[in-house]
């Protein structure tokens, strides 16, 4: 019997119905998956009847990870690693289809790599994840909502963003004391182009710093309250940082990157 770590945010699916819409939320019959965090390889087995063409996993705890290598033995690539010191970029030849019932703790740590790490051509085809739903609410929160903020900011510039579901406390063994949500996330065609994503980053920590203040504070901090960026990207500086779309932070990057090349 596996005594959970909850260190290593340890509640693993056992809802059978749950296990079977995550697979089913995107086509994988012959596709190169990714799966970060798989536990005792509840989803795994679910992914392995879809036919995959191959699966590959990454697991940081040791006991974990020889546990799947004896259940499945060579059907699956084992990388026992912490994901967070994983380069993905260099791990495929081919796009692949990502799945993770994330460890809370680290999940937005997990997506932000990814989202700052990516290059013009994809390494995934799609991400299929699970978060805790107060961070998917982040995730997905439209301008003029109290829940918009960096998060959003950040996941919506290269990705678009579905919830498919939310998922009780007793889909799990142990039960956390929170609901999950499951987004899919596909890489977008056309984006706004941002040399280097620390600046986004940047932008949108000095904005929301004091997400109440009015927007006149954070501009002058970071554009010496530039007039004509301001006509340029309509802003009004009474307004706050939630009521912002997401592309004038985009643009607010660009022209910041502008300034200092
Ligand atoms: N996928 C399994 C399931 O749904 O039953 C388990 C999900 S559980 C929420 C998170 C999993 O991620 C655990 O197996 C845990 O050991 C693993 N994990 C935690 N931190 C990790 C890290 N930094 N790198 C890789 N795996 C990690």
């Amino acid at each position: 019997m596996i005594k959970a770590k909850k260190s290593l945010g340890q509640n693993f699916l056992i809802d059978k119905n749950i296990l079977e819409k995550i697979v089913n939320s995107t086509d994988i019959s012959n596709k190169t998956i990714l799966e970060i965090g798989p536990g005792t390889g509840n989803l795994t087995s679910y992914i392995l009847k879809k036919n995959p063409k191959k699966i590959f996993v990454i697991e940081k705890d040791n006991e974990l990870s020889s546990d799947l290598k004896n259940k499945f033995n060579n059907q699956i690539t084992i990388i026992n690693e912490d994901v967070l010191k994983v380069d993905e970029t260099k791990l495929f030849k081919e796009e692949v289809i990502v799945f993770g019932n994330l460890p809370y703790n680290i999940s937005t740590e997990i997506l932000s790599k990814w989202i700052v790490n990516l290059k013009d051509k994809f390494w995934f085809e799609c991400l299929v994840l699970m978060f805790q739903k107060e961070v998917a609410d982040r995730i997905i929160a439209e301008f003029n909502t109290s829940n918009y903020g960096r998060l959003s900011i950040i996941c919506n510039w290269k990705l678009n963003i579905k919830k498919i579901c939310d998922i009780e406390p007793e889909a799990f063994s142990p039960k956390p004391k929170i609901d999950s949500s499951l987004l899919l996330f596909h890489p977008k065609k056309n984006y706004i182009k941002i040399n280097d994503p620390n600046n986004l980053e940047k932008i949108t920590r000095v904005f929301f710093n004091q997400r109440r203040k009015m927007l006149r504070k954070p501009f002058n901090q970071l554009f010496n309250g530039d007039k004509k960026i301001l006509d340029k990207l309509k802003i009004n500086l009474n307004l706050r940082p939630q009521n912002l779309g997401l592309e004038t932070y985009y643009k607010l990057t660009n022209e910041y990157e502008k300034l200092r090349s």
